[in-house]
């Protein structure tokens, strides 16, 4: 009988979900996964799942009438077991609703709503936490998230490409979060730098597209044959995971493509600013590397990132300086692997 995930965190979560996806796959067959209408495309793909059921719980989903329908929804599939790595109340209560028997989750959830409570370790890699859902499932425990594109992926981003003159080796850049704590601020300058040895392509979505257009601004107004693209709103979730795939490096915040960097293995530098590594969201790959500041005595300052620095300064960002990235970028090989 299928088994239900229900996921309707950030798009970074649902991507750190998979390898609980792929888990639970190898043991019971491709299950379902309830999960935000951006995040479905991602998971649309996947091999380790059944359908997709979006529920729009931010937006025309919300309140109680939409809660309870998608429950009613849910029951009539007479689902076995539903695993819910998500701590919302919200999700406990759409499982519990929904009458599925047995309903897996977190103790720092909503454990009177489960049947099996799982202890999440505060040191592992969130992976490594989700996976614990799934504990009794066996197999092999993937390491690394993963996400499948399509041919249609591809042709689209490598027309996207091509239209912006970007060839390869180039640098895909992604300068945004929904946290503006967690925002580095000299994108365009490690940009610029950067633009004599390699193309330049900024990732990200529809609110970014003013961060990509400063970056590609600091590309272009030197002129010569620096080539530099925004792909921000221009691209789909999986075709902006494309151009992660072909990039040489991604250059990224503690936010959702430092993950599709990790599923489709791209070496990363990845920026921690108001958050750590030690939370359980950094790279993991052997080419990885992360620049933050040690001894920053506020530092992390809080679980998700501050939409802006409680204390003002920013230093815990601003003290990062494009030098320290560019660093970090030789440290990878990555430029040097693709020349
Ligand atoms: S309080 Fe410290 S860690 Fe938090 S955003 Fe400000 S500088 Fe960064």
């Amino acid at each position: 009988m299928t088994s239900l995930v229900i996921q309707t965190a950030f798009l970074g979560d649902v991507v750190l979900t998979t390898p609980l996806l792929e888990a639970l796959a190898q043991r019971y067959g491709p299950v379902d996964v309830v999960t935000t209408p951006a995040a479905a495309p991602l998971l649309e793909t996947h091999p380790a799942v059944r359908r997709v059921i979006p529920y729009d719980k931010r937006a025309k989903d919300g309140g109680l009438g939409p809660l309870l329908r998608l429950a009613r929804t849910l029951r009539a599939e007479r689902y076995e077991a539903a695993y819910l790595p998500h701590r919302s109340l919200r999700t406990a209560a759409l499982a519990w609703l929904a009458r599925i028997p047995k309903r897996v989750g977190f103790r720092d959830g909503w454990p009177m709503l489960y049947t099996e409570v799982r202890q999440r370790a505060t040191t592992d890699h969130e992976i490594d936490r989700l996976l614990t859902l799934a504990a009794a499932a066996g197999g092999v425990r993937p390491q690394r998230p993963s996400l499948l594109l399509t041919s249609s992926d591809r042709t689209v981003t490598e027309q996207f490409l091509r239209e912006h003159g970007v060839g390869e080796p180039f640098v895909a850049l992604a300068p945004g979060s929904i946290w503006g704590s967690k925002r580095w601020p000299h994108y365009d300058a490690v940009a610029e730098r950067l633009a004599d040895r390699a193309a330049i392509v900024v990732v990200g979505g529809p609110e970014d597209a003013a961060l990509g257009q400063q970056v590609v601004k600091a590309v272009t107004d030197h002129g010569g044959a620096r080539r530099a693209a925004n792909a921000c709103g221009r691209l789909t979730l999986r075709q902006s995971a494309e151009v992660i795939r072909r990039a040489a490096v991604l250059v990224t915040n503690d936010s959702a493509p430092l993950h599709f960097a990790q599923a489709v293995g791209t070496p990363t530098v990845a920026i921690f600013g108001s958050t750590v590594p030690a939370f359980g969201f950094g790279p993991r790959g052997p080419h990885d590397r992360v620049v933050q500041l040690d001894g920053l005595p506020c530092r992390p300052c809080s679980a998700h990132g501050p939409p802006r620095c409680p204390l003002g300064h920013h230093l815990c960002m601003k003290s990062l300086s494009v030098e320290d990235v560019l660093l970090a970028i030789e440290e990878t090989g990555a430029l040097h692997r693709r020349n």
